[in-house]
């Protein structure tokens, strides 16, 4: 295939930065990117992509080469955050109270450029490219996707994905092999005792004592019982919730937080906290129920597309420019469950991130600012990711 990928990049580059203006002017909260979804499934089908919606307001297009060969998926996201912007911006949200402040309106019209600049070469590509955008992805949009038939029709060989990021520095890549992302679930407790009077606490039996001993005895079970290097693990109790005056005992507790693994072993960890926590409650004289609900499974990034990923940013940037340290983290990106659906895959972050430019905020803050400088190396990146892949370029 003839193709001067940087150059190509480079003619689509204005108008991918509008798109990226206009999504970020109206941005939509998770499974409500209808606009969002729409804009994107025009622009694919005036590309001759094969559009289709996917859980309502998801997006896959799919561009059939001229050859035959494997089949690749690229995924970004749609969706924005209940945030209310900061920024000076000239196309900042229209839409109170709601923010692209994770960088999703880039990552989306990034993808669109890809697919752009992969079309115009349909007749020469060995393989099958499909163009997901996903909605939700704050908060598990994966798994309707994968129920409506996401990754079938056709099924994906491989999949790429990447996402802008404030942490890094511009013109480095972070990635890591294995595992990147923890698996994240979220428990809810509530804890019955006994409601009484404040002058007679004997007569009941108070919630608030047993709360207090499951807190530190899940913190004591985490120092003791998991290696913080082979297995580590972070429990959060983010909320606690009872009684409503001060001189009564009240009857019940709800509480509730994360629990999060970089390990494979996290249903041991969940079946460990629950027995725990039951323990503890009935050493209180309380009875209680613990319910564990899934957010999102560990991400892992197979070594042979972490490589491809590797070896083109360093075609790019330099054998420095990979970032590993710091790069696993306890945050999740349901991203993992199509992994998880036995794809391989792999998830990288691009370096945006400016102290002069005020492009390093954190990502969901109100004052997070993408530098869109990096949207057309990031869309370089996947293009290469694809023909790496599909055996076009080395
Ligand atoms: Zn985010
Ligand atoms: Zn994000």
């Amino acid at each position: 295939m003839k193709i001067d990928i940087r150059k190509e990049i480079a003619a689509v580059t204005d108008e991918m930065i509008a798109l990226r203006r206009d999504i970020h002017a109206h941005p939509e909260l998770g499974f409500h990117e209808y606009r969002t979804g729409q804009l994107v499934a025009d622009r694919l089908s005036e590309l001759g992509l094969a559009v289709r919606r996917c859980a309502e307001t998801g997006v896959i297009g799919v561009l059939t080469g001229g050859k035959p060969g494997k089949t690749v998926m690229l995924r970004c996201e749609l969706d924005a955050l209940p945030v209310t912007e900061e920024n000076d911006l000239p196309f900042c949200s229209q839409n109170p109270g709601v923010m692209h402040a994770c960088g999703h309106d880039a990552n989306a019209a990034v993808q669109v450029a890809a697919a752009k600049v992969l079309a115009a070469h349909k007749e020469e590509l060995p393989g099958t490219v499909v163009f997901l955008f996903q909605p939700n992805e704050e908060d598990c949009g994966a798994p309707p996707m994968i129920e409506d038939g996401a990754l079938t029709d056709p099924r994906p060989d491989a999949i790429f994905a990447t996402h802008v990021w404030s942490q890094l520095p511009m013109g480095t890549v972070g990635v890591v092999p294995g595992a990147m992302c923890a698996s994240s679930y979220y428990f809810h407790i509530t804890i019955h005792g006994k409601d009484t009077s404040a002058y007679a606490p004997y007569k009941g039996v108070n919630p608030l004592v047993a709360a207090r001993n499951v807190m530190d005895a899940v913190d004591t079970m985490l120092v003791t019982e998991y290696s913080m290097l082979d297995e580590p693990t972070l429990i959060n109790f983010c909320t606690i919730h009872a009684g409503d005056f001060v001189i009564n005992i009240p009857d019940t507790l709800t509480m509730g937080g994360s629990i999060r693994c970089l390990h494979e072993n996290e249903k041991a960890v969940h079946a460990r906290f629950k027995e725990l926590v039951e323990q503890v409650c009935k050493a209180y004289r309380c009875t209680c129920e613990v319910d564990i609900e899934m957010g999102n499974s560990m991400l892992e990034n197979d070594p042979a597309l972490y490589a491809i990923v590797k070896k083109q940013a360093a075609a790019m940037f330099g054998e420095n420019s990979i970032i590993e340290d710091g790069i696993r983290e306890f945050g999740g990106d349901d991203l993992a469950e199509f992994f998880r659906e036995g794809i391989p895959g792999v998830y990288y972050l691009m370096g945006m991130g400016s102290e002069e430019k005020k492009t390093n905020a954190m990502h969901h803050s109100k004052e997070f600012l993408v530098d869109e400088d990096v949207m057309a190396l990031q869309a370089e990146m996947q293009v290469r990711c694809v023909l790496n892949y599909l055996g076009e370029i080395i």
